[in-house]
């Protein structure tokens, strides 16, 4: 007798797609609730049993009590941290990779798709400029991406200076690098090279002065600029940064998480300047590029020295290297091995809907976020802190303190009218909104002030 845990049921098939297709058609997403742990311990007493409980009374349990106890963060009104937006193809097309159990390991096992994943990267390697030979693989997540890149600026360095032995080195962070980059430099034991900066932004100046200032600035070997601060959305000077990093033979690594799917957008491209001369890159779809989780893509400008550092080799794997023929394994360009083929999502939506529809949600996000900075203008209550240069806006209620800011953040949540946590700028805690969902809208943004009168 078969397994029945592998064969296939159409009525439990029924059951989960009706699901899906009930979730897929929610609009607007509401935003739901944070849980609390007894309630959820509650909901779930008992369901691991050895028998089993039947499908429709735990996915019951998943609708009801699960997932309600979750803030969507693909609802409109989800404005913290970074938000999500999965287009439907992207989510859609999520069902099919599970369903094929699709992987993205090596191209012996899965040349299919590691040949549509790197036409994704390749979009993306085009739209920053990179040279053709430009390529590396999708990971879970930027801090994935940084730390792989990173590795390969550390090892990269060490093998150019062969002939001198013993010297440390250090990479060159700003003050306002993701938290990503500080751990992945602690993962990979690299001292950090943090050099203050002027109004938030690192400059290929400053970065040069604090070089020049140091007499061990030998041991620097790369450099990571921002495209697109989490918590401002400010883009480093790429540019100059390029320029030091040309004259002091430094890796230079461009996290543009968050902010690298500004790219697309012909209204702040300009800012991007520079960006083409990146040795590394790493930019969330799973952000900005409306992929569902968890998708990061990391991209070479010379993939053969990732390849280098992080190729397995391992008895079993070697038949994944044929000498003889060259062949593209997602496992050389990364710290993972077996992967999910998580870059398909992004590229069955970017297929289906063209690069131009991509180009033109990005630009509805930044036209959102600049109304709403000229909207919290003319409002006398509220000050706007600077001048959103992608899809953050920092501002402050006048008069308020840490705990107003709080207390009002979970009567927002409390409401359903928004998601909206406090940050810190400058020392002060104020209000912060992150856009990144196009059916945000101004009349949400109007009511989330209004309440805050
Ligand atoms: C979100 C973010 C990261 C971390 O990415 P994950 O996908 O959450 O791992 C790194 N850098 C920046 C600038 C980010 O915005």
């Amino acid at each position: 007798m078969r397994n029945p845990m592998f064969v296939y049921d159409e009525k439990l098939t029924e059951l989960i797609v009706d699901y899906c297709r009930k979730r897929l058609a929610l609009d607007p997403v509401p935003l739901d609730f944070g849980g609390a742990e007894e309630l959820l311990d509650t909901a779930l007493a008992g369901l691991m049993t050895p028998g089993g409980t039947d499908p429709e009374t735990v996915l019951g349990i998943f609708a009801d009590r699960l997932a309600t106890a979750v803030i969507s963060c693909d609802s409109p009104r989800f404005l913290s941290f970074i938000p999500a937006a999965p287009t439907k193809a992207a989510l859609l097309f999520d069902m099919v990779v599970s369903c094929s159990s699709l992987h993205g390991t090596s191209w012996l096992e899965a040349a299919g798709v590691v040949a549509a994943e790197n036409q994704a990267l390749a979009v993306l390697a085009d739209i920053a400029g990179l040279p053709a030979g430009a390529g590396g693989c999708f990971v879970a997540g930027g801090t994935a991406g940084n730390l792989s890149a990173l590795m390969v600026a550390r090892d990269t360095a060490s093998f150019r200076r062969a002939g001198r032995p013993g010297t440390t080195s250090r990479i060159a962070i700003s003050e306002e690098a993701h938290s990503s980059v500080g751990k992945a430099l602690k993962v990979i034991a690299v001292e950090p090279f943090v050099v203050a900066v002027h109004d938030h932004r690192l400059t290929g100046a400053a970065l040069r002065a604090a070089l020049d200032a140091d007499p061990h600035a030998d041991d620097v070997v790369g450099v990571v600029a921002t495209a697109g601060t989490t918590n401002a959305g400010m883009i480093d000077d790429l540019a100059g940064i390029a320029d030091v990093a040309a004259e002091r033979s430094l890796w230079f690594h461009i996290d543009g998480a968050y902010g690298g799917a500004g790219l697309f957008a012909p209204s702040v491209r300009e800012h991007y300047r520079g960006v083409e001369r990146a040795d590394s890159l790493v930019i969330d779809p799973h952000k900005w590029l409306f992929a569902p989780f968890d998708c990061a893509a990391l991209i070479y400008r010379e993939p053969r020295l990732a390849k280098a550092v992080h190729t397995q080799t391992a008895a079993y794997l070697d038949v994944l290297h044929d000498e003889d023929n060259e062949v593209w394994n997602p496992s050389d360009y990364a710290i993972h091995l077996t992967r999910r083929a998580r870059g398909l999502p992004l590229w069955f939506s970017l297929a289906v809907h063209g690069t131009d529809a991509y180009r033109d949600a990005i630009e509805t996000v930044l036209i959102t976020t600049r109304q709403c900075a000229a909207l919290i203008e003319r409002t006398a209550h509220v000050e706007l802190l600077r001048q959103p240069e992608l899809s953050v806006v920092l501002f402050r209620r006048l008069g308020w303190g840490p705990q107003d800011y709080e207390d009002w953040s979970a009567r927002l949540l409390a409401s359903q009218t928004g998601f909206v946590t406090p940050t810190t700028w400058e020392g002060e805690k104020v209000a912060r909104l992150a856009f990144l969902h196009p059916n945000t809208t101004i009349d949400m943004i109007e009511e989330i002030l209004a309440t805050m009168a």
